[in-house]
């Protein structure tokens, strides 16, 4: 045997005495390389109507007409016209540029408005949300008025790596209620503007506690949302709604899709009595 390979035999029994090689531990039980273990995405579903987009009525306020990115510039898409509602394209940005994160589209509406509205919605680098979309999902691919998320992720998909983002608590299919992050509409109408700095402040509040306490992401997602009253009933946290923290946390992440990126004050008079409208005053010009 030269010198030069048996130093590098040596060299390889040292790495693997200290587990250093790659595979090492693998190799040294069953004799045969295997693929590095595959991580499965993180899976962020998306509906459409009232979560990122809403209509556009007879009796919207001028002024938040004016404030508002409108779907389409002029005109209508099968009917209507749609308010991009603050945060959407950030936040479909910001998730879909996460390595391990699949951003797709889940909406009840038809395929032919849901595509043509989703390529109207343009995120801050240009592209579209159906570009960059993993997977959409309308009526047709979903006839019953359940959402079931193994279309997105495959049968054999991990659904414990799934958050849905929804205005509707019906639509979960029985067992995945604990993927939703609901989106409640609050007594004070206007508030669902911002409903998606506060969302995506959640999300990323959920992935860092399932990052630092290995608990299922949507058994955090669930206790974050839900508690029980002395009956033993469900009830919502409203708290979550005024909590300061996860605004400010969902826009220093959306400000990295978007430097320019602030919440619009145009409404901010109406929630003037609430912490609410202390927090977001307090967060709202960029840094
Ligand atoms: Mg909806």
């Amino acid at each position: 045997m030269g010198d030069d390979r048996f130093f590098k035999l040596r060299a390889f029994a040292v790495l693997l005495a200290f587990g250093l090689a790659p595979g090492s531990k693998v190799l040294a039980q069953n004799q045969q390389p295997l693929l590095p273990p595959v991580i499965e995405p993180i899976h962020v579903v998306i509906d459409i109507d009232r979560t990122i987009l809403d209509t556009v009525e007879q009796k919207t306020p001028a002024e938040l007409l004016a404030s508002a990115t409108l779907i389409p510039k002029t005109g209508k898409i099968f009917g209507n016209r749609y308010i991009v509602l603050d945060g959407a394209p950030e936040m479909i940005a910001a998730f879909s540029g996460l390595p391990d994160v699949k951003v797709s589209l889940f909406s009840r509406g038809n395929r032919a408005r849901n595509l043509a509205v989703l390529e109207q919605l343009k995120l801050p680098d240009g592209r579209s949300a159906k570009d960059v979309a993993y997977r959409i999902f309308s009526l047709e691919d979903a006839p019953l008025p359940k959402k079931d998320l193994y279309k997105v992720i495959g049968k054999n998909g991990d659904i414990d790596r799934v958050i849905m983002i929804d205005d509707h608590l019906d639509y979960a299919v029985s067992g995945q209620h604990r993927n939703l992050l609901w989106l409640p509409h609050p007594e004070q109408p206007r508030i669902h503007r911002y409903q998606l700095v506060r969302a995506t402040g959640l999300v990323l509040a959920v992935l860092e506690l399932a990052k630092s306490t290995q608990k299922p992401i949507r058994e955090i997602l669930w206790n974050f949302q839900w508690k029980k009253d002395g009956a033993e009933r469900l009830v919502y946290r409203k708290e979550l709604l005024t909590d300061r923290s996860l605004y400010e946390k969902g826009m220093e992440f959306l400000r990295g899709v978007n430097p320019q990126y602030t919440i619009p004050s145009v409404f901010l008079d109406e929630l003037r009595q609430g912490c609410l409208w202390r927090a977001l005053t307090s967060i709202r010009a960029p840094s």
